[in-house]
């Protein structure tokens, strides 16, 4: 497979899956249909995507690190009982950050831990 091509079904399956996914997840999702493409060459195009800004990479203490096609300023909510990530928007929030009186914030990572709606409500 070409390489650009590679990159063009990595990245459309990040935006497909669009809960959060996992390298392992976004992996298994395109191995049916490429099943060439090796685990290795996926995290590799996922960081790189990253880092040239066309997605998100989003670190989660002690699990796996998970994957954003949504570039919209927004936080992230951690459910510890069922793993998955939930976008959270908390307006005014960059603003203030980035205007503190006292220190240059030019960036933050910000992550909310607790239980989501759904395992709430089990
Ligand atoms: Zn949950
Ligand atoms: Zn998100």
């Amino acid at each position: 497979m070409k390489n650009t091509r590679q990159k063009e079904i990595i990245l459309d399956a990040v935006n497909h899956l669009d809960n959060h996914p996992t390298a392992d997840e976004i992996y298994l999702f395109l191995k049916k249909d490429h099943p060439r493409l090796s685990l290795a060459t996926v995290y590799r195009n996922l960081n790189q995507f990253a880092l040239e800004g066309k997605i998100r990479k989003v670190s989660v203490p002690g699990d796996s690190d998970r994957f954003d096609a949504v570039l919209d300023v927004h936080e992230h909510f951690y459910c510890e009982k069922c793993g998955l990530i939930h976008d959270v928007s908390i307006p005014g929030l960059e603003a203030q950050l980035l205007n503190h009186p006292t220190m240059k914030i030019t960036d933050y990572k910000l992550m909310l831990f607790g239980e989501c709606e759904s395992c709430r409500a089990h």
